[in-house]
C-alpha cells in the first residue's frame, strides 16, 4: 500500500511538532496538520498593533545549555539534535507570589536566596522548608541522570533498569507519594503549607496534595538548576523552531488543516479525513488533541468513546492581553507574577491571578515605550455558554471580567487602567474553539491519591495510534508535552525499525 507518510501527525503543538521532528530526523517522512494558520497551539504567539503575545505559555523550562548542570534540559538537547537555534533571554525570577497572609516572595533563580526569603517570612519553619525542598531536589537528581524514553518501550525500560537499578527503584518508590503530603511531613505552619499549596496550584491548577512529587521535582527544582528562560521574539519563536527543524529534514507542516476524523480499519489506525474530505493514509497517526477530543470526535467508532469523568477536566481559562504604556510598569518588575487575594477562593474561577509581562526581558516583543501584559484566570465554559460569539452581551461579559481583573492588578501595578493603549480579550469559547479544546480545558489531571503513571501514555485503544500533549505523561506544560512527543516518537520510531538515540 503507498502511504501519504509514514506518519501523520494530528496537531502542530508543541506535543505533536515535537514527535513530529524527531521522527522526521530520524528518516520517517512526517506531514503534521494543523487546524491553525500558525503552529504552538498554547504556546503559540499573536501579533496585534505592534505588539507580540503570548498566547498562552510565557515560563519556559529546559533551556540551559549547561549540560552539567542539570539534565532537564530537553529542549536544549532537542534543538542541538535538529541543528535549529533558539536564542533564549536568562529569567532571574521564576514567579514572583503576592499571597495573603503578608506572604511576598519572589522565588529567585539561586535557590538559597529564595529559601532565605521564605525562611524570614516563616522563621520558625526553616528546617521544615530546608527539607521539604531536598526531597523535591533528589527527585530532580533521579530524574536527571535518567535517559528520556518511553515507559511503555520494554527495550527502554530495561535498559535503564539494568544501568541504573538504584535510581529507578528510587524513583518508582516516590511515584507513589504526594508533594503536600510529604510537605505535612516537614511544615506545620498552616500559611505555610497555603503557599506550598500555591507552589502546586502554579503549574498544576490543583493543591499540593493532589500532585504528585515527582512532576513537583522537575517544576520546583530545575528553576534553580536548568533555570527559567524566554525566547527572543516570544513564545511562539518555540513552534517556528520545531517547524524548520521538520521542514529541514524533509518534512511537512500545513496549516489551516482540520482534522476530522482518524480513519480506523479492524481497530488499527489508517490515516485521516481532512475537513475538506482529503483522505490521508500513513503507517502510523499522532494525535495532539486532548483525550476527549481524541475518544469523542476524531475516533467515530462508540466503542473508543469516553465518559466525560474518566479523567478529571481541569478548567479553562479567561485571558486578557494588554498592550500598555512602559511607565506603569516600575524598575526592577519581575516579569511573572502569581496573585490571591482570599485563600477562601483561590481554586475558584477568578481566584488566582496569573500574571507576566515578557516585553520586560525581551524589548522586542512591544512597540518602543511600551510594555505587553498577560493576565489570566482560571474560567469555565459553562459560565459562558448562554452566549454567543460576536453579540454584544458576549463583548459586555468579557469587558466586565476584564475591568475586574485590572481592578484587582492595581493594587499591584498602580494606574494600569490608564496606562492600557490595546486589549485582546479570550473567554473559555475563545480557547475552546481556537484550540479545537474539549470545553477549552487545560487537560486532564489525576484525581487525588492517583499514581503519576496512571497518567495515559503515548500507546492509545487503537493500535497505530499514538497520543502526545498534555493528555499524556508526564502532564501540563511546555516542557512536559515537549517530554510526552519525545517518549511518542522513540515508542513509534522503535516499533517503525529504526529507534531513536537518546537526545
Ligand atoms: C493560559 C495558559 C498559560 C500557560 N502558561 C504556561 C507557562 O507559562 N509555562 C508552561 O510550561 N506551560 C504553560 N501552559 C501550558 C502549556 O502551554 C500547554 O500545556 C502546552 O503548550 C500544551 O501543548 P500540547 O501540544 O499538548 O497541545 P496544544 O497546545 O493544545 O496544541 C494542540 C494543537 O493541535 C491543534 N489541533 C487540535 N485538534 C486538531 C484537529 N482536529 N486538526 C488539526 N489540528 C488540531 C490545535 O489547534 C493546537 O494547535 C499554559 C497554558 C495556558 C492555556
Amino acid at each position: 500500500m503507498g502511504y501519504s507518510a509514514d506518519v501523520i501527525i494530528i496537531g502542530a503543538g508543541i506535543g505533536g511538532l515535537t514527535a513530529a521532528a524527531l521522527l522526521q530526523e530520524r528518516g520517517f517522512s512526517t506531514i503534521t496538520l494543523e487546524k491553525n494558520a500558525v503552529p504552538g497551539g498554547s504556546c503559540a504567539a499573536f501579533k496585534r498593533g505592534g505588539y507580540t503575545f503570548d498566547a498562552g505559555a510565557s515560563v519556559f523550562y529546559g533551556f540551559s545549555d549547561d549540560d552539567r548542570n542539570g539534565s532537564l534540559n530537553l529542549h536544549s538537547r532537542l534543538f542541538r539534535r535538529l541543528g535549529v537555534d533558539v536564542p533564549v533571554i536568562a529569567d532571574p525570577v521564576q514567579i514572583h507570589y503576592h499571597l495573603p497572609d503578608d506572604i511576598d516572595v519572589p522565588v529567585y533563580y539561586d535557590q538559597e536566596r529564595f529559601l532565605r526569603s521564605l525562611a524570614e517570612r516563616f522563621p520558625g519553619e526553616e528546617e521544615g522548608i530546608r527539607e521539604f525542598y531536598r526531597e523535591l531536589e533528589e527527585v530532580y537528581e533521579i530524574l536527571s541522570s535518567l535517559p528520556a524514553g518511553s515507559l511503555e518501550d520494554p527495550v527502554h525500560v530495561l535498559s535503564v533498569g539494568r544501568q541504573y537499578p538504584s535510581l529507578v527503584f528510587a524513583l518508582a518508590l516516590k511515584t507513589f507519594r504526594s508533594m503536600g503530603k510529604t510537605a505535612r511531613r516537614t511544615i506545620r505552619d498552616r500559611k505555610l503549607l497555603r503557599f506550598i499549596d500555591m507552589e502546586a496550584y502554579s503549574w498544576a491548577v490543583q493543591d499540593a496534595v493532589s500532585t504528585p512529587l515527582v512532576n513537583a521535582g522537575i517544576c520546583l527544582a530545575d528553576r534553580h538548576h536548568g533555570g527559567i528562560h524566554y525566547p527572543v521574539g516570544g513564545a511562539g519563536a518555540i513552534p517556528d523552531a520545531l517547524c524548520r527543524g521538520i521542514r529541514k529534514f524533509g518534512g511537512q507542516v500545513h496549516f489551516r488543516r482540520e482534522v476530522t476524523e482518524i480513519l480506523v480499519r479492524r481497530g488499527k489506525a489508517e490515516g485521516v479525513r481532512l475537513a475538506d474530505g482529503e483522505l490521508l493514509t500513513s503507517r502510523a497517526v499522532v494525535t495532539n488533541a486532548t483525550v476527549w477530543d481524541t475518544c469523542n470526535r476524531l475516533l467515530r467508532d462508540s466503542r473508543y468513546h469516553i465518559p466525560d469523568d474518566k479523567y478529571l477536566r481541569a478548567p479553562s481559562w479567561f485571558q486578557m492581553y494588554l498592550g500598555v504604556d512602559a511607565s506603569v510598569i516600575p524598575d526592577g518588575f519581575n516579569v511573572h507574577h502569581i496573585f490571591v487575594d482570599d485563600w477562601a477562593d483561590y481554586s475558584m474561577p477568578g481566584g488566582t491571578i496569573y500574571f507576566s509581562a515578557p516585553s520586560i526581558l525581551d524589548p522586542s516583543v512591544a512597540p518602543e515605550g511600551k510594555h505587553v501584559i498577560h493576565a489570566f484566570v482560571t474560567d469555565e465554559t459553562s459560565r459562558w455558554q448562554q452566549l454567543r460569539r460576536g453579540d454584544r452581551e458576549y463583548e459586555k461579559a468579557k469587558k466586565k471580567l476584564a475591568d475586574e481583573l485590572i481592578t484587582r492588578t492595581e493594587a499591584l501595578l498602580p494606574g494600569l487602567r490608564d496606562a492600557v493603549e490595546l486589549e485582546v480579550l479570550a473567554s473559555p469559547l475563545t480557547h475552546e474553539r481556537y484550540l479545537n479544546r474539549y470545553k477549552g480545558t487545560y487537560g486532564p489531571l489525576l484525581y487525588p491519591g492517583q499514581n503519576v503513571l496512571q497518567k495515559p501514555q503515548n500507546r492509545t485503544p487503537v493500535r497505530n495510534l499514538y497520543a502526545a500533549g498534555d493528555s499524556t505523561f508526564p502532564g501540563q506544560g511546555v516542557i512536559a508535552v515537549t517530554y510526552s512527543g519525545v517518549s511518542c516518537a522513540s515508542y513509534i520510531a522503535r516499533k517503525l525499525g529504526n529507534p531513536l538515540e537518546y537526545l
